[in-house]
């Protein structure tokens, strides 16, 4: 029998699928097998040169840090005088960055207390067991729900017929794997899915074409869920669609959450017209108020024509008015007569309406740009601007035959005579003259006319120097 001392462990080694390296004591290369070599990146003259302290080596442990010249196995042995076992090392190649990831042994190799060894390091490459990742778990473990169905049959009652089924489809559907192989997708459609919408997903398969739809689903237990789907079809290397894949996702919080959206949106939709209705009510309302508002400050509640104040407005108005065209201005204060006996007589009613059909007399009496005014009780005032020429006696006197004729055309008067006395003021020259001296002027013309017996009229007329009487 052949002696262990015939096998050439040199040549055993050049041939290994394990790198190799034996340095001496002083961490010196002096043996490196091709394997080694080929993982290191380096050339047997090369190594040869260089030692376990060169700056020319990085290493990187599992969390890419790189390591301290006293970590290199070489260099750890030496330094605890120990071997290291199975320690995942990375081999950072100068030049690309690339990085190999190795498992290293490492040894002392020594012979006698006084006679340095040498240490040998092993090492073999890793890189493909911790970078490899497969696309079957990435499907298999994904999130999203994916099938795959063959493409034949697609509108058959059994078709498309499902062939695979991630983790995540059981997971959402509550269905097992075993028991949605061979059935179908319809499986999970139920009464409320969008039959239109899987119509499109039908036409679709049919032309062999991608679709993307939102399909209501339901699980084994008939809870509905939504879900978003994108369909694809799969080529063989022919290029022929045999299965269609379909990655879906569960879609049923954010399709809630954006229907709550919706509606919330509805609501303040409605919440906006209605506040929108409620300020334009409320404007008309404070328009109404403003102008009852108005009314009462420029208005005499029981007469309805203007008041002492909208009068002296009016009174004021006129002055500027008359002036700047030089016309003249008849100012007049017509009082009911004994009208406090009128009221003691027949009530304090009769009193009023009275005042009514007295102030409706002024109303039609006198013209829409001349003045008339309750100015309080049973006293009225008016105001015209009349040609400087003119003869405004007999206005007056019209008016006071007027009341004097009413009873007649009243029936509430029941024929009881009343009558006014009118005091007026006519005035040719309106420069610095002011309401308040218009309206003394014309009470005092009202105290003539009631001085001299009532139911008469009394017409003050201004003469100055340069101008004729009215
Ligand atoms: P003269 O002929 O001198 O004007 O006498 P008169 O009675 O008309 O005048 P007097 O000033 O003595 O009386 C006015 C009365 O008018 C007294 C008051 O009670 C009455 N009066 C004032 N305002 C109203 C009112 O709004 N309605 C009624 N019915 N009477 C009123
Ligand atoms: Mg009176
Ligand atoms: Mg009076």
């Amino acid at each position: 029998m052949m002696s262990l001392k015939n096998v050439n462990l040199l040549h055993l080694l050049d041939n290994a699928q394990i790198g190799v390296v034996i340095h001496t004591w002083n961490t010196q290369v002096v043996y490196a097998n091709p394997a080694a070599l080929s993982l290191l990146n380096v050339t047997l003259e090369h190594i040869k040169k260089s030692s376990g302290l060169d700056e020319q080596w990085e290493f990187i442990d599992r969390q890419n840090r790189r390591l301290h010249k006293d970590e290199f196995p070489v260099n750890k042995v030496i330094r605890l005088n120990a071997a290291i076992n199975e320690e995942i090392v990375g081999i950072v190649c100068r030049q690309t960055g690339q990085v190999r990831w190795a498992k290293v042994s490492a040894y002392p190799e020594t012979y006698s207390d006084t006679e340095l060894g040498f240490v040998v390091v092993y090492f073999t490459e890793v890189t493909e067991q911790l970078t490899h990742f497969s696309f079957e778990d990435i499907v298999k473990n994904a999130q999203d729900m994916i099938i795959v169905t063959e493409a034949q049959n697609v509108t058959g009652p059994l078709s498309p017929k499902i062939i695979y089924v991630n983790d995540a489809i059981c997971r959402v559907s509550g269905y097992t794997q075993d028991e949605l192989i061979g059935e179908t997708p319809r499986i999970f459609q139920g009464a409320l899915t969008d039959s239109t919408a899987t119509l499109r997903i039908r036409e679709a398969l049919l032309a062999k074409e991608s679709v993307t739809e939102t399909l209501l689903n339901y699980s084994k237990n008939g809870t509905p869920y939504w879900v978003e789907m994108n369909i694809f079809p799969l080529k063989n290397q022919l290029g022929e669609v045999t299965h269609f894949a379909s990655v879906e996702r569960d879609v049923s919080t954010t399709k809630f959450h954006s229907e709550q959206l919706n509606s919330r949106n509805e609501e303040l939709k409605l919440i906006k017209q209605n506040l929108e209705t409620l300020v334009t009510e409320q404007t008309r309302e404070l328009r109404n108020a403003n102008v009852k508002l108005e009314k009462l400050a420029y208005f005499d509640a029981l007469t309805d024509i203007p008041n002492r104040r909208a009068f002296n407005d009016a009174l004021d108005k006129a002055i500027h008015f008359a002036h700047r065209h030089e016309f003249g201005l008849l100012v007049g204060i017509a009082d009911i007569d004994h009208f406090k006996q009128l009221n003691d007589t027949y009530g304090h009613g009769f009193g009023d309406d009275v005042l009514v059909i007295f102030a409706n007399l002024l109303k039609t009496f006198f013209r829409q740009e001349d003045g008339i005014g309750r100015l309080g009780g049973e006293e009225f005032g008016f105001c015209m601007v009349v040609p400087k020429e003119h003869d405004v006696n007999c206005v007056v006197e019209r008016l006071r035959e007027k009341v004097e004729a009413l009873p007649l055309r009243y029936a509430e008067l029941k024929e009881k005579q009343f009558t006014v006395s009118v005091g007026a003021y006519c005035a040719k020259m309106l420069q610095n003259m002011t309401a308040r001296e218009l309206l003394d002027m014309a009470d005092n013309a009202l105290y003539t006319a009631k001085r001299g017996g009532r139911n008469r009229v009394e017409v003050i007329t201004q003469v100055p120097s340069n101008t004729k009487a009215c």
